[in-house]
């Protein structure tokens, strides 16, 4: 079978507002592309992160494989904020804290893989928080200034 691709939409694909939140994430849409078939116990999903929205800060137990499709922006692995653009591959493992930002003035999407069977995301304690902005760079990411600054 074949789910054509145009316009960062998939035909026969939903897309919908990636978990209703507000404080954790923002202008963030989801594709399911693939639900467990067959042998492939996984779910493959496109994200999209509208320009300045960010994907909720958030850790667990399953693991993320994350591939750059569309746009830049930066990734907060623990306490590494890296910028990302289209192509890169991104392993997020078990217990690391993860955002994705759009922050360099365009939309970031990427291709996310998770096990099909999977515990659910643990997001930080005021506290995590506090430890995680003693750290300048991820200080300036949260804030959503890792990206170029507005003239
Ligand atoms: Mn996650």
């Amino acid at each position: 079978m074949i789910k054509k691709f145009s316009d960062y939409t998939w035909k026969g694909v939903e897309k919908h507002i990636y978990k209703e939140n507000p404080e954790v994430f923002r202008a963030v849409t989801k594709q399911v592309l693939f639900e467990h078939e067959g042998d492939l116990p996984v779910q493959f999903r496109y994200f999209e992160v509208d320009r300045d929205g960010f994907s909720s800060l958030e850790k667990h137990e399953h693991m993320h494989m994350v591939v750059i499709f569309r746009g830049k922006g930066h990734v907060l692995l623990n306490q590494q904020v890296s910028g990302i653009s289209e192509g890169d591959l991104i392993i997020i493992r078990p217990w690391e804290w993860h955002q994705f930002r759009a922050d360099e003035g365009e939309k970031l999407g990427f291709f996310c893989l998770v096990n099909a069977q999977r515990d659910f995301p643990v997001y930080p304690t005021k506290d995590d928080l506090r430890k995680m902005h003693e750290n300048p760079a991820v200080h300036s990411f949260l804030q959503g200034q890792s990206g170029p600054r507005e003239k």
